[in-house]
């Protein structure tokens, strides 16, 4: 599915012109967006665009928010201590949430240092399949993982808006989980 990122659109319109199906239109805020109904993933419009905006989002990605109440993303600690993770699918442009997973080292338990990597491990088996891991703070022990999942920071305290703003930046998360060195990103 192609995916127009409205961060890095200008507008030009280059990619118009070069669509044969008319797939593309520029919209009141002045970004081009693809009609999903005419696209016939050509491609043209990928190699056209000089800001490397557009992409092709073939795969289906796994997200899990950190929270302890299903609908503040968790606020008072790193996300490997939220008490459950949402579990949402991102596949052709829509993010669904599929369920809500305990995390089994959730636990306040004081002799564990920030950093054990034992701790670390734990969490990631709970995230076994998740391809982005979202929170407010990414500790020691997530960034220990970084190979595993994108980590992206959201300040945004909300679940409903955080939901939105991961679908407005979905260009973004997928450059950054194809990146050999993941450094994670971070989004209002
Ligand atoms: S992939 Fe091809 S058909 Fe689809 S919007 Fe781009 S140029 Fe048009
Ligand atoms: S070519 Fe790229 S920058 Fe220009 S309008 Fe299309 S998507 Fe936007």
């Amino acid at each position: 599915m192609i995916n127009i990122s409205k961060n890095k659109c200008i507008g030009c319109g280059l990619c118009i012109d070069k669509c044969p199906v008319n797939a593309i239109s520029i919209n009141k805020k002045g970004f081009a967006v693809v009609d999903k109904n005419k696209c016939i993933n050509c491609g043209l419009c990928i190699q056209t665009c000089p800001q490397k905006a557009i992409i092709d989002i073939k795969e289906k990605l796994i997200f899990a928010i950190g929270t302890d109440n299903s609908k503040i993303i968790k606020q008072d600690g790193h996300v490997g201590m939220s008490k459950y993770y949402l579990i949402y699918q991102y596949l052709e442009g829509k993010l669904i949430f599929k369920e809500k997973r305990e995390n089994i080292k959730y636990q306040e338990d004081e002799r564990l240092i920030h950093g054990d990597p034992e701790k670390a491990k734990k969490v990631g088996a709970v995230l076994k399949d998740v391809n982005v891991l979202v929170g407010k703070r990414i500790g020691p022990n997530i960034s220990r993982l970084k190979n595993k999942f994108v980590p992206v920071i959201i300040r945004e305290p909300e679940i409903k808006k955080a939901i939105k703003i991961i679908k407005q930046n979905i260009n973004e998360i997928i450059e950054e989980k194809n990146k050999s060195e993941r450094c994670g990103i971070i989004l209002k």
